[in-house]
């Protein structure tokens, strides 16, 4: 077994039990792309067994603090099996279901999505590239499924220098599905969606969202970043008289337009704007339109910490003209799915959009990803989906 020493004092992360590794902090040793090796501290004490990855910046990431325990085909077998308990014991309203959520559930770079009967997932690390197949086999065994496509055409696969694989990676046939969410039925394709198909994490907000609009008879909604509408379609639950889908993504607007039919729902409500959202709400503003409820749920603006300077200004940005654009005692739904950003960060962040906007605002909800996208004790990093339910004063 390849050994991989780490520099004095470096090891801090480690004893707490944190997953990751950075390059500064490796002091000598190395391996392949993905090979399991054991991590010592500078005085030769075990940390961890790891799975090395030459090229990324995350240069080690822990599959086990526990000096015993084998990195084999049994181990992947357990960890996929306490991921798939754990979502059982949750009541998820849907067919559609996260159950592997990477470092959440030990398996650093591995995301599972399960929409009825078929599983697709994204290896982003070297370390669940290199055990695909042992992944793969111990995840229809352990679900009875037959059907395994993979999505890794995840940006993280860049930083590990790793090629774009898309593809059955078992079974074959369709990949247009239709789940369930809630009370609504929403279709997707695991080949063509964005992730591996859908927006999962935000199952509770959507939900949420539709009691909203009833509680607070919400009649007008703007749906920015729509997507394929789920929030539109949640709006059109609670009750919204009028909703508009706003997505640049004309495909998606396309499935917007859909869902508003199969759920049973008068086109006449629904209306897809195809359009950047920074231009539509300053033309909404320009022309002195009105919303009861707004939400806002951008992609990604800051994917590292790094970036979180720029974004935090592309954020207040989009949130000053939302409140702007709300009518007196109006509903916003905003959110970020930045990891860079923190909630306390993304809060001010809201503050500092509503003061340029001379609107003050009662917070009625605190939001984040569903609970099948767990967040763990010892990995803070996995709190990147954020939200605030606003109400304008
Ligand atoms: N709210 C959605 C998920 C939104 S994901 C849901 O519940 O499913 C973010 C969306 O923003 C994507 O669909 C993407 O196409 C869209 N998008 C990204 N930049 C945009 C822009 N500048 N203007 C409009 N849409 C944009």
């Amino acid at each position: 077994m390849k050994k991989v020493t780490i520099r004095p004092g470096k090891e801090r992360s480690l004893v707490k039990r944190h997953p990751w590794v950075f390059e500064s902090s490796v002091a000598r040793g190395g391996a392949d792309s993905g090979e399991t090796v054991r991590v010592e501290a500078a005085d030769g004490t075990f940390l961890c067994w790891a799975a090395f990855s030459p090229q990324s910046q995350i240069r080690l990431r822990a599959w086990t603090f526990d000096e015993a325990e084998r990195v084999d085909a049994a181990f992947f077998r357990r960890r996929i099996d306490q991921a798939l308990a754990m979502r059982a014991r949750l009541e998820i309203a849907s067919d559609a279901v996260r159950l592997i959520h990477g470092e959440a559930d030990g398996l650093p770079g591995l995301i599972v999505d399960r929409y009825v009967d078929t599983l697709v997932a994204q290896f982003t690390s070297a370390g669940v590239e290199r055990w695909k197949g042992v992944i793969a086999d111990a995840l229809l065994a352990a679900t009875g499924l037959t059907r395994l496509y993979e999505r890794s055409d995840a940006q993280a696969r860049e930083w590990e220098g790793l090629p774009v694989q898309t593809g059955w990676l078992r079974g074959d046939g369709g990949t247009a599905i239709t789940i369930r969410e809630h009370d609504w039925r929403l279709t997707l394709d695991v080949a063509e969606g964005h992730k591996t198909g859908y927006y999962l994490d935000q199952r509770d907000s959507r939900r949420r969202f539709a009691d909203a609009v009833r509680q607070f008879g919400c009649r007008s909604v703007l749906n920015c970043f729509s997507y394929t509408g789920g929030f539109s379609v949640a709006a059109l639950a609670g009750g919204a008289a009028e909703v508009i889908s706003v997505d640049s993504s004309g495909p998606a607007l396309e499935r917007a337009v859909a869902h508003v039919a199969l759920n049973g729902f008068d086109a006449s409500r629904h209306q897809a704007w195809d359009a950047d959202v920074n231009a539509t709400l300053r033309r909404c503003l320009a022309e002195g339109r009105r919303f009861d409820a707004i939400v806002l749920d951008p992609p990604k603006f800051a994917p590292t910490a790094a970036h979180a300077e720029r974004a935090a200004r592309a954020y207040k940005d989009i949130n000053r003209l939302a409140f702007m654009l709300l009518n007196d005692g109006g509903l916003l739904y905003t959110f970020s799915c930045s990891g860079g950003i923190s909630p306390d960060l993304f809060h001010k962040i809201v503050a500092g959009a509503g003061l340029d906007a001379s609107v003050d605002g009662y917070i009625v909800e605190r939001l984040s990803a569903a609970a099948d996208h767990p967040q763990t004790v010892r990995f803070p990093e996995g709190d990147y989906l954020k939200g605030l339910g606003i109400l304008r004063r």
